[in-house]
């Protein structure tokens, strides 16, 4: 191995204090792709100093003066968007077509982040008193730490960090282990465009770097995105210290609503794109399929057939549909819902858990594959199949009889409220779910997959409290002041 990449601390490259190192693989092949040092708190105490440091003079340039850096980072994510592409889905698995669409929506980002820093910011509302000022002002709230899953490697982490940035907090990240070598991309990418130093800060390695960065008294603001289990203990652990913030986005347990009024082939379209692009690895992946009695058949004969057919293949190739799971341990959990599912009684229509040698592409036998896994359920069974986060392709076909009411109320019979989409022509179903459905994110005749930073991105419920992400970030990352000035010389 050529070296052993680092931490990027108060402007320099730094080993850190701990002896251990851990490596990036391909989930596809499983090569060994890079190695790096492995951060301990005590890396995490130096990187909040120097965040700490940084952030007296960093606010006090303008919004515009901080967004150049960024512009910087942007036109390098737009001149770099194939070899990034490639990077990411070499390490996270990825279709290739996915691993580019990660940099694209880095780059929206950071755009959105740069491009509003030319914007208004804050509010000037009308006053009781005519002489007096009435203005929202936003300010800074000082070292912001950043904490991120591997799913989107380069665009999460700029989700959270971008508009932070442009707003004048300083930044510690702790990226995934799983996709270090993306997040060196990104730091090098700052370094690149020679954001001050102590401004951006990372430090790799695994959940015990987060939990140093969570429980640091000098980081009053934490972003998290990843699964619920890790975020609801950090929203926790913050929500007791007063003056301490975390936003947290977390996982969910999707579904597409398919009602007697769908277009059945927008319907198959949203469903297989819902549940296995991405080898059913995204936040918005659907697991439960919601299918009126009426066309039930029919879809599941459609969905069926697809499933059973639907090939793994070389994430590399632009015509690979599903690639690998992350990692191994990612394999054994998939596994043990699928065999959880029979356990709890549901009617297995694909099961393709383990695929045989001739589905497995040439020369990618040690890849992290894993096939469909199809099933039917009692909607009204409580079944922990159809109400915990997998996120793999392993899903529920739910057949409900019945008005758009009984499909949201399934629907809704979940803790989680990130991401869901509904199939229907019928205008008043399609309201009806748009105003009941209790999620962050729907999406109508369209797969439930998608973001566009000029939305707000997250979840309701147990999936999120806050939108570290887009434009509502912006919420986390400051603080509003209610400034009042009397113009007049009336002693008031
Ligand atoms: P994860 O929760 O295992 O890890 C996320 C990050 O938290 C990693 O950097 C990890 O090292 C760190 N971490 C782990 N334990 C920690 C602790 N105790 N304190 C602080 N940090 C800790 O999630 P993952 O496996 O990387 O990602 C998959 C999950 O993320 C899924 O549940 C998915 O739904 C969710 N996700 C949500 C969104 C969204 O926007 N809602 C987007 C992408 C992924």
């Amino acid at each position: 191995m050529a070296e052993t990449y680092q931490h990027y601390i108060d402007g320099e490259w730094t080993d850190g204090h701990g002896s251990e190192t851990f490596d990036s693989e391909n989930p596809a092949t499983g090569e060994q792709l890079a190695a790096f040092h492995r951060g301990t708190p005590a890396d995490v105490d130096e990187a909040v100093a120097a965040a700490d440091a940084a952030y007296e003079e960093w606010r006090e340039l303008s919004r515009i003066d901080r967004a150049e850096y960024l512009w910087d980072v942007y036109r390098e994510l737009r001149a770099r968007t194939d070899e990034l592409g490639e990077i990411v889905t070499k390490e996270c698995g990825k279709e290739i077509s996915e691993g580019r669409a990660d940099v694209v929506e880095a780059a929206h980002m950071v755009e959105w982040a740069a491009g509003d820093a030319r914007h208004p910011s804050g509010d000037i509302v009308p006053s009781e008193i005519a002489a007096k000022d009435a203005y929202m002002r936003r300010k800074p709230r000082g070292v912001t730490g950043c904490i991120t899953p591997w799913n989107f490697p380069i665009a999460i982490p700029y989700w959270h960090m971008a508009v932070a940035l442009v707003e004048g907090n300083t930044v510690v990240w702790k990226p995934a282990e799983q996709t270090p070598w993306c997040a060196q991309i990104v730091a090098e990418m700052f370094e690149d465009a020679g954001i001050p130093e102590g401004v951006f800060n990372m430090v790799q390695g695994y959940g015990d770097a987060g939990a140093a960065i969570v429980d640091d008294d000098r980081v009053p603001t934490v972003l998290f995105t990843g699964s619920a289990e890790v975020g609801h203990e950090i929203a926790d652990a913050v929500g007791g210290e007063s003056g301490k913030r975390a936003a947290c986005e977390m996982g969910g347990k999707n579904a597409v609503v398919i009602t007697d009024q769908a277009d059945m082939d927008i319907a198959v379209h949203s469903a297989v794109m819902s549940a296995f692009k991405t080898t059913g690895q995204r936040c918005v992946s659907a697991e439960r399929l919601i299918v009126h009695t009426d066309v039930y058949e029919e879809f599941k004969e459609r969905f069926v057939e697809v499933a059973s057919k639907v090939a793994v293949g070389d994430p590399l190739q632009e015509d690979t549909f599903m690639g690998p799971l992350i990692e191994p341990e990612h394999r054994e959990k998939v596994t043990e819902y699928n065999d959880l599912a029979r356990e709890e009684g549901v009617n297995v229509l694909v099961d393709r858990t383990e695929l045989d040698a001739d589905e497995i592409p040439e020369g990618h036998e040690d890849g992290v594959w894993v096939g469909p896994f199809v099933y039917e359920a009692d909607p009204d069974a409580d079944l922990r199949c159809t109400h915990e986060e997998v996120f793999g392709p392993h899903v529920a076909l739910l057949e409900y009889d019945g008005d758009i009411e009984r499909a949201v109320e399934i629907q809704n019979d979940t803790d989680y409220g990130l991401a869901g989409a509904i199939v229907s022509e019928d205008y008043r179903q399609i309201n009806y779910y748009r105003d009941h459905a209790e999620l962050g994110l729907a999406y109508g005749n369209l797969p439930c997959i998608g973001a566009e930073v000029q939305l707000p991105f997250g979840g309701v419920k147990k999936s999120g409290n806050g939108y570290p992400s887009a434009r509502e970030i912006i919420e986390a990352v400051t603080d509003r002041t209610a400034w009042t000035l009397n113009n007049s010389k009336e002693i008031r």
